[in-house]
Parts: structure tokens; sequence; C-alpha cells
């Protein structure tokens, strides 16, 4: 068996970014190339967002800019220590992640255990509650120690 592929999905949070971390020490001590994926979702039922002046399409598009800029920050920090790749799709983030695992041919997905909304009380977000279910390949989900319980 080998971790020749890694893909580390990231909403930008303090989980994530944990989780990436990781994510660089594996594709480091394996050799292996990383996917880093955002999923910029889908805006449902908003056409009102023109209120804003701003189509829901001009909406995704800023936001999928915004991201590649984040992006671009988190490759100048690991300076080309490794082989990494960026990513943005548009949609539902937990079938974007799967749908991206199997693309890219994955050989193991690493993400956070929760994200932007971060509710302490539930063990694991949503979108990392179905990767886990549904992704076809193994998945390694990083908690924040803030998540971290102090006995089992
Ligand atoms: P919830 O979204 O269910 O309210 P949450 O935001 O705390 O809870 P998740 O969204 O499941 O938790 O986040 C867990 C991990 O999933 C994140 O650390 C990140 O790795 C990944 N993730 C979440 N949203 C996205 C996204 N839009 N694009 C890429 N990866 C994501
Ligand atoms: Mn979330």
């Amino acid at each position: 068996m080998e971790i020749k592929k890694i893909l580390c999905p990231t909403d930008f949070s303090e989980a994530a970014k944990k989780a990436f971390e990781y994510a660089v020490f594996l594709a480091s001590s394996q050799h292996a190339e990383l996917v880093l994926l955002h999923v910029v979702d889908q805006l449902h039922g908003f056409d009102n967002y023109e209120i804003l002046s701003l189509t829901p399409q001009e909406i995704s598009e800023r936001m999928e800019t915004h991201a590649y800029e984040n992006m671009s920050d988190i490759l100048d920090q690991i300076k080309g220590s490794i082989a990494i790749e960026t990513a943005v799709e548009h949609g539902k983030s937990s079938v974007q992640i799967i749908e991206k695992a199997r693309e890219v041919k994955a050989d193991i997905i690493v993400m956070g255990s929760h994200g932007r909304t971060g509710l302490s009380h539930v063990l694991i977000g949503s979108v990392a509650e179905t990767v886990v279910r549904h992704a076809s390949c193994p998945v390694l989900v990083v908690k924040n120690v803030d998540h971290r319980s102090e006995t089992p």
C-alpha cells in the first residue's frame, strides 16, 4: 500500500489549518502529492442577493477569487517543500470533496473534525461526517486541540 496522493479539503478554519499541517507532514514523509481543495458552497434560493447589487453568480466568483488568494498565502508559507496543487470547486462541500478524491485518485483524505461553524458539542461537523461515511478512500479526521476531551 502506498500514499501517493493526499486530498486536503479546507474551509480556511483553524481546524482545517491543523489538518493541513498534518497533510503537509504526511506528504513530505511519504513523498506524496498534496491537493488542497476549497469548495464554494452553492447559494440556494437567494436570488434576492441582487439587492446587494451582486448576483449569486458574481458572489460565487468573488468567493472563488478570495479562495485562490487564501490558498496562495498558504502555498507561500510552505515554500515549495512539497508537491502541491490547488483547486476550487462549486457545489455541496461534502459531495465535491468525495468527487475530487475520486477524480485525483486520492489515497487518503486529511481533513479537520470541525470547520467554520465549529460547534464543539457535536463530535464532528456535518461535512466531515458525510465524507467519512461516503468517501471511497480512508479519511483522516484531525481534531482541533480545543475539541479534545480530557478523558475517554
Ligand atoms: P457544520 O458545517 O456541520 O456546521 P463545522 O463547520 O464545524 O460544522 P465541517 O464543515 O464538517 O464542520 O468541517 C470539517 C472539515 O471539513 C474542515 O476542517 C475542512 O477540512 C472540511 N471542509 C468544511 N467545509 C469545507 C469547504 N467548503 N471546502 C473544503 N473543505 C471543507
Ligand atoms: Mn462547516
